[in-house]
């Protein structure tokens, strides 16, 4: 075989070709050991965005992105499974999800992310915990998945570094918004966890990443496909954004949600949706949900934060934030309680960051007390903002679009 070269891989990208598996595993490791220059990786990027990829190339790229650093194994009995959400407001269910699926005897080895703009992060909801740490080394994981049954830890440096290459650089060069990137960004962190099975929430409406049903439609049908032509059993829920899941948007106050759902204490939405992403077929959800409404996966949550170093018990971090009710104006029916509006409310507030590395404070954020549909009297309280030194106003502003009373 003729030795490859970048400008001939090039070449047949642009000119439409498709490319094989030798070659796309070629420049992927070149984009991480540097083998290749800058320019030559955006136009591998720029020529994949607008020629497209086959899902024979998709599932070639995300192997070859999952194999660019360590893919975990564990030693433990029980199917390896965990979910992937691509993103919300109020989005709390990993937290109830992990121990919930733990209980039911599966195997949670969870690696999560940090929230950016309007949508939070799992890491920065568990940071609100005294103690909680989400940088455990790995083989402390190994010994927290085999004693508690799931873990929740941030990403480390091994785990699928050519995503960290790629991403930034579509970021530079406009290239993200490609379903087979996307495809392949997201499944290559995931698959280098070990996984056998992968429940995949694909968010669509106004506070999601894929705005509209058709787009998010299309991408839950590439992940699930490449994700089963990648060899780990994927399905795919579509889920409605334009409204915050659950009632808390913020991060310390996100986790006492999801702490009250543990408890059999809903809300609803966040049950609900919870069980819909474990269960392949009604009986499991059905099994799921009987375990939750009797709270039986609390005390796996109070085992896996210990396990992390934290307190189950202990008071949240960021307590004292100031409280400020907004209620209607008048008697009428709530038309709208925009999920992109509140988020961005809770971030202005401080509840999240718009580059990695800022922090975020863990007490700000909001109670959402209703829904669409909902009657309302004059002076009800429709949304309490917890706030510290900034962002009061335009967060004031944020809720008043966000929230219409007709
Ligand atoms: N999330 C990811 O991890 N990657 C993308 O490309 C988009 C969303």
């Amino acid at each position: 075989m003729a030795p490859l070269s970048v400008e001939a891989i090039l070449e047949r990208k642009r000119d439409g070709a498709e490319l094989g598996p030798d070659e796309i595993q070629w420049l992927v490791a070149r984009v991480v050991d540097g083998g290749i220059t800058r320019p030559q990786a955006a136009a591998f990027l720029a020529f994949t965005y607008l020629r497209g990829m086959t899902d024979a190339e998709t599932v070639a790229l995300t192997l070859a992105m999952r194999d660019s650093g360590e893919v975990l194994r564990w030693q433990v009995d029980g199917l390896i499974v965990d979910k992937h959400s691509t993103g919300g407001v109020g989005d709390k269910v990993s937290l109830v999800l992990a121990p919930l699926w733990a209980e039911l005897g599966y195997r949670v080895p969870m690696i999560s992310g940090r929230g950016l703009g309007h949508t939070g992060g799992t890491l920065d909801k568990l940071e609100s915990i005294p103690g909680f740490r989400t940088d455990l080394p790995v083989a402390r994981l190994h010994q927290v998945l085999a004693e508690v049954g799931c873990f929740m830890n941030g990403q480390t440096e091994q785990l699928a570094p050519a995503d960290r290459v790629l991403y930034a650089l579509r970021n530079e060069t406009s290239t993200v918004s490609s379903v087979p990137l996307i495809t392949a960004s997201i499944l290559s962190k995931k698959l280098a966890e070990g996984l056998d099975e992968l429940s995949l929430d694909v968010k669509w409406g106004s506070g999601a990443f894929m705005k509209t049903l058709p787009a998010a439609q299309e991408l839950a049908e590439s992940l699930v496909r490449v994700g089963n032509g990648a060899g780990v059993r994927t399905r795919a829920r579509l889920t409605d954004m334009n409204v915050p899941l659950g009632r808390a948007i913020g991060n310390a106050i996100e986790v006492e949600e999801a702490v009250a759902c543990l408890k059999g204490e809903g809300p609803e939405d966040l049950a609900d949706l919870s069980c819909q992403l474990i269960g392949r077929d009604a009986e499991e959800v059905a099994r799921a949900r009987a375990v939750l409404d009797r709270g039986g996966a609390y005390e796996r949550w109070c085992r896996l934060v210990r396990a992390h170093g934290g307190d189950p018990q202990a008071p949240l971090l960021g307590g004292g934030c100031a409280e400020r009710v907004v209620s209607a104006q008048h008697d009428g029916a709530v038309s709208r309680c925009d999920a992109y509006d509140l988020g961005r409310a809770a971030f202005v507030l401080g509840a999240g960051r718009r580059s990695a590395e800022q922090a975020v404070h863990p007490g700000v954020g909001l109670w959402v007390h209703v829904r669409p549909g909902d009657t309302v009297v004059r002076g009800q309280p429709l949304v309490t903002l917890l706030h510290a030194e900034r962002g009061l106003d335009h967060a004031l502003q944020l809720v008043g679009d966000g929230i219409l009373v007709t």
